[in-house]
């Protein structure tokens, strides 16, 4: 999935956790096989090769979920989340490398396939269908949070409770570490990302989490003077532009996932309806170049240090 995991663990049994740590590392590959953009073999990207399907194709649980998961955030976002994107971001990190803006007629042509409308999932049946020719479905802005979630879950499974899971900034958190009241998250990778009275921003988050954190300060393309995003308005078929960043946290590591991204796209009254229809859920807006914030919903911040 093109980004580093770290699984951490307190435990009383250091066999048993290690053990079960060693099959969440197993789990993350059996993930990444099935939805990784980056790999050819990837069950993901077989899928979309074989289409337009005639009939349903049977695919993993893994793959039935995540799409499922992602249609649920592309329709509640009205299209600002959209995982028939792939053309797009293709093109997209071709210009990027290029240094220019993708031409019209290069949109038009990256947006054949697109919408949601083109693919049918029966869950009983465990398939999908992509009806159109073309169609290139890219679930990197949801598979790594679903990879955390089955982590999370595997090793709660296995007793064991007191854990973070992060896969490059998509956050699942069991319960804190013994003795602790709460788990203190700082929001930014750098110590430049500071609230505005110069201190770091911290999430205080009591226990059983997913947070999510879309808009990496350092993943941005700079054009004519302006700054993109690797995040694209599927309406433009353009990098928003920031930089920008968006922290939410959930219930569920897959939809925080996919609700940061499609928050990244929206306007904050957009995004703060698209919040109230998941119940538990909230997001920080960060401005990295001064720290100023904004936070939608609910959610406990602490400025000090
Ligand atoms: P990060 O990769 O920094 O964690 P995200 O979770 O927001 O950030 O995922 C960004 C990735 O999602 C992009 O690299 C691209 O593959 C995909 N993507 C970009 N724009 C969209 C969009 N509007 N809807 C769905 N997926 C998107
Ligand atoms: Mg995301």
């Amino acid at each position: 999935m093109g980004t580093r995991f770290q699984i951490t663990v307190f435990h009383s049994d250091r066999d048993h956790a290690q053990a079960w740590v060693r099959t969440a590392w197993d789990r993350i590959d059996q993930i990444d096989q099935v939805c990784s953009d980056w790999k050819e073999s990837s069950e993901l990207r077989q899928l979309c090769r074989s289409a337009p399907h005639p009939k349903p194709v049977v695919v993993s649980a893994d793959l039935l979920q995540v799409m499922n998961k992602a249609l649920e955030i592309a329709r509640a976002s009205e299209g600002a989340f959209d995982p028939t994107v792939g053309g797009l971001v293709r093109l997209w990190r071709r210009c990027h490398r290029a240094g220019r803006l993708p031409r019209d007629h290069e949109v038009e042509k990256a947006r054949k396939g697109m919408g949601i409308d083109g693919i049918i999932i029966d869950e009983a049946a465990s398939t999908i269908q992509l009806l159109r020719e073309g169609v290139s479905i890219d679930l990197g802005g949801i598979a790594k949070g679903h990879a955390v979630q089955e982590v999370f879950q595997l090793l709660e499974r296995q007793g064991i409770r007191h854990l973070i899971i992060d896969g490059g900034g998509d956050l699942v958190l069991g319960d804190p570490p013994p003795g602790r009241r709460e788990w203190r998250i700082a929001i930014g990778a750098s110590s430049q990302q500071v609230s505005s009275n110069g201190t770091p921003l911290k999430l205080l988050i009591p226990g059983r989490a997913a947070v999510a954190t879309s808009g990496d300060a350092t993943r941005f393309t700079e054009i004519g003077g302006r700054r993109y995003s690797h995040i694209l308005d599927p309406s433009s078929g353009l990098g928003i532009e920031g930089p920008h960043q968006v922290t939410v946290i959930s219930t569920d590591g897959a939809i925080a996932d996919a609700l940061a991204t499609a928050i990244s796209v929206l306007e904050p009254q957009a995004a703060s309806d698209l919040l109230q229809r998941f119940p538990g859920s909230a997001a920080l807006l960060v401005d990295p170049r001064d720290g100023s914030h904004q936070v939608l919903g609910e959610m406990s911040l602490a400025t000090e240090q």
